[in-house]
Formats: structure tokens, C-alpha cells, sequence
């Protein structure tokens, strides 16, 4: 569900035209809808209700500053991966507290930050990681409040990319080990056992994989739970989102049809876990990233030239894969709409970016209105793993984005001004008092 739709064939967000605010703010352009983003969270909330829980956003899905903001007043904890994260979540007004911290690669550093700051739980990813864990802790004089991270070893029947749960990957500790390693974890004086983590991966469009999941790894915390007096279980985030939306077929019935069905919402997710996970009489957590932002952001992109060759017809716009890298990095299929309809047939077209990779390809092939210099497109459902994953590749600034509630929009990021790309530069003074005349032969 999102609360993008056309009125008089003009696209909006909320009750804000598309078109005025790239009037406004120019392209590429984010766009997110609060509405939607508050609908996400408290939909997923309230199907985990009938449990003690928390919903901790992933914060890498989306990291800007209102998104985050929006999603504390609600009531949000957060998932970080890098003190990067944890300081942005208390910057916009998060509380450190509610934080869990994940990833495999966690400094000494991002450790004593977030040490320091009383985090919620660290979801630990290996042996190695929990005695560095230990020393930091001891040094500061404190007992660190740790998950480990299960690696369940079921098949998320995701994209490889993004895949968590097995044993091809780098995350998490093998199930059939977990055990042995809280029994040596509870002999380093500085590492409380409070929890126990897993994520099995992200996009996972049906509630089945994590039904097993839980299944299998439920009974493990039955006999951890007595031995250790774990507080928690956090069965990670993952759940996926509808990337074809409703909004292209122009059909509001659609979430009416069988293919819509199948979907999994917060109510399926809800409905198939909570009788699961009830008698552990444990807090769960669940840490959603796209869920919540996914389908609350668009990318909106001006046509720069439309250049037929041969069959094809290739769109280009003015965002490339620096500003949207899903569909070069991940095969990424993303709706792509125009932000004011015209009649008339479609045409198999290209759209592709700027960039200088055969890769900078939004879709290929895909029947599109026909489409002029200075028309819109909306890339639809980029409000997770969009901006978040922006570069500067090919010196092109980062782009703004713009947060709506009902009537009111607000830029709640600037366009990067160019200079700040290569502001961090500097010359070795070899090269700076050195400079050669041109050589014209
Ligand atoms: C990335 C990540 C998430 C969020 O994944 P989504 O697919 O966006 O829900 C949650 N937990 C952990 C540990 C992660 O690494």
C-alpha cells in the first residue's frame, strides 16, 4: 500500500503534486510519503501486539534525518550497522537505548561509541567479535548486553544477493554451533547474554521461510532460555515488498486480485508468527527496513533525450545508477511511471541514466508511454536502499529529497552542492608546486 496515485492523470504523493515539486526542487528528486511510512510501522506494530515486542527500523534502508524522526515519534527502535547509523538515530531524536547493532565487521571503536551510549543489544556475528566485545566492556567497566546471531541455515528463496540464512554466507554463527558458543560466552565476566538474533534475508515476498525459521530455531531457545536467562529474541527484518505496483495498470482493484493475495502483509506475517513465537513468553524484535520504507519513496527522473536505435528506444534520464543502484546491482525490477499521463500507444523503451556503464539501466524492453525531452518519470518504491545507496560515481552531486504529510511538503535534504564531492581533496606538494607547461608538438 502507498499513497502515491494519479488525480486527473497527474501523479501525487499524498495531496501534493509530483510535478510542482520538481518544479520547486528540480530532478533527480526523492520523493516520501510520512503517510505511508506511518501506515508501514503501525500496521506491523499492531499485528505483533498480541506479543511483548519492539519493531526496530533498519536503518540502513533508509537513513535521512525525517525518516528516522517520523519513525522515533511512533514509537520505533532502530537496527544500525556503523556508529555512522547509531549517531544519525540520536541525531534525529531516536533513543540509543532502543538500538540494536548488527554486522559482521564491527570496530573497537563503533563498539566503545555504542557502548558508551547504552545501546539496547549487540547482535553478535562471531567468537571473535565477543571477546572483543568482552575487552572493550571490561576496560569501560560495563557488561554488554549481546545477542548472537543464529545462521538457521533455511533458504530465504531470495535473490543470492541478499540471501543471509544459509551456509554459503558470511553471516551469523552455524545453528548446530550456537549452542557451544553461549556455554563459552557466559565465561567472559564482561558479555551479558540477553538475546538471540537471526535475519535470514531481505525481499522475502512469502511469510514460509520465515514460519521455518522460527520453527527450527524456536526449540533452541527453549533450552537457551533456562540456562541463560535470554530476555529477547529478534527474528530480524526481510519482509518484502510489491515492486509492481497497482499504480502502472492504472487498476485500484488490483490489491483485490489473486495476484495481490499472496502478498505478504503485516497482518499474513503476524497471523503466521505470533501463535509461534507467543509461548516462548519472550520480547521479540523485528527489524523491518524496506517494509516500512520501501513503498513510501519515488525517485522522480526528467527525460533528457529519447534516442531510437535500430528496435530499441532508449529514454535517457537525468538519475543514474549513482542515484538508484538496485536495478545495476540486484536486477532490481522497479515500476516506472509517468508523473503526467498522456494518451496514446506504448512503446517498448529502454530507460537507462547517464553514466558511463552498460549497467546505468532502469529497465529494459518495457512497454512506456511515449515520452518527450522535459517529461517526468517516476521510478516507483525507491524509499528503501535508494539514497541510502547513492554515490558520487561520475562526480554527480547527491540528490535532494523531499518528505510529504498530507498537504505539506518540505526538502528534507538539499541537492549536494558539486564543490562538497572533491572538497576533501588535496594535492601532495610534489604535485602542488609542480605543474608542468603544455607540450604542443
Ligand atoms: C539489512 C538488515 C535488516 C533489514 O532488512 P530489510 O530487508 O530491509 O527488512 C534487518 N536486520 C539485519 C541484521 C540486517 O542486516
Amino acid at each position: 500500500m502507498h499513497e502515491f496515485r494519479y488525480v486527473n492523470g497527474k501523479l501525487y504523493c499524498e495531496n501534493v503534486s509530483i510535478e510542482a515539486l520538481v518544479k520547486e526542487h528540480g530532478t533527480p528528486l526523492y520523493v516520501y510519503s510520512q503517510k505511508t511510512l506511518t501506515h508501514h510501522f503501525q500496521a506491523l506494530d499492531g499485528a505483533l501486539a498480541p506479543l511483548p515486542h519492539m519493531v526496530c527500523y533498519s536503518v540502513k534502508a533508509n537513513s535521512n534525518a525525517s525518516v528516522l524522526r517520523c519513525l522515533a515519534n511512533l514509537g520505533s527502535g532502530f537496527d544500525v550497522v556503523s556508529e555512522g547509523e547509531l549517531r544519525r538515530v540520536s541525531g534525529a531524536g531516536g533513543d540509543p537505548r532502543t538500538c540494536v547493532f548488527a554486522g559482521v565487521g564491527k570496530t573497537v571503536a563503533e563498539i566503545e561509541y555504542a557502548m558508551g551510549q547504552g545501546i539496547f543489544a549487540f547482535t553478535v556475528e562471531s567468537e571473535a567479535e565477543l571477546e572483543r566485545i568482552n575487552r572493550v566492556a571490561a576496560r569501560q567497566k560495563v557488561k554488554a548486553p549481546v545477542a548472537i546471531r543464529v545462521n538457521p541455515n533455511v533458504d530465504a528463496m531470495t535473490h543470492p544477493k541478499i540471501t543471509t540464512g544459509t551456509y554459503s554466507n558470511k553471516f551469523g554463527i552455524p545453528f548446530e554451533e550456537v549452542e557451544a558458543v553461549y556455554a563459552r560466552a557466559r565465561k567472559l565476566k564482561n558479555v551479558g547474554l540477553r538475546g538471540l538474533h537471526m535475519h535470514i534475508g531481505s525481499q522475502l515476498t512469502e511469510v514460509k521461510p520465515f514460519e521455518q525459521a522460527v520453527r527450527k530455531v524456536a526449540p533452541l531457545v527453549e533450552r537457551l532460555v533456562p540456562k541463560y536467562g535470554l530476555d529477547f529474541f529478534s527474528i530480524g527484518g526481510g519482509l518484502g515488498i510489491v515492486y509492481e505496483s497497482a499504480l502502472a495498470s492504472g487498476d485500484p482493484a488490483w490489491w483485490k486480485t489473486d495476484a495481490a493475495k499472496d502478498i505478504l502483509t503485516a497482518e499474513s506475517f503476524g497471523a503466521a508468527l505470533v501463535p509461534l513465537l507467543k509461548p516462548l513468553g519472550l520480547r521479540i524484535l523485528v527489524e523491518p527496513g524496506r517494509f516500512i520504507s520501501g513503498n513510501a519513496g519515488i525517485l522522480v527522473t526528467r527525460v533528457e533525450y529519447v534516442k531510437p536505435i535500430g528496435s530499441k528506444n532508449f529514454i535517457i534520464v537525468d538519475a543514474g545508477m549513482n542515484d538508484l543502484i538496485r536495478p545495476a546491482l540486484y536486477g532490481a525490477k522497479h515500476e516506472i511511471v509517468p508523473v503526467v499521463r498522456k494518451s496514446g500507444p506504448e512503446i517498448s523503451s529502454d530507460v537507462v541514466g547517464p553514466v558511463c556503464e552498460t549497467s546505468d539501466t532502469f529497465c529494459s524492453d518495457r512497454p512506456l508511454p511515449k515520452v518527450g525531452e522535459g517529461d517526468f518519470l517516476a521510478i516507483m518504491s525507491t524509499g528503501a536502499y535508494g539514497f541510502s545507496m547513492t554515490s558520487t560515481y561520475n562526480s554527480r552531486p547527491l540528490p535532494a529529497e523531499v518528505m510529504v504529510n498530507g498537504r505539506l511538503a518540505a526538502l528534507v535534504r538539499f541537492r549536494q552542492y558539486l564543490p562538497r564531492i572533491w572538497e576533501a581533496e588535496k594535492l601532495p606538494r610534489w604535485l602542488k608546486f609542480h605543474r608542468l607547461p603544455p607540450t604542443v608538438d
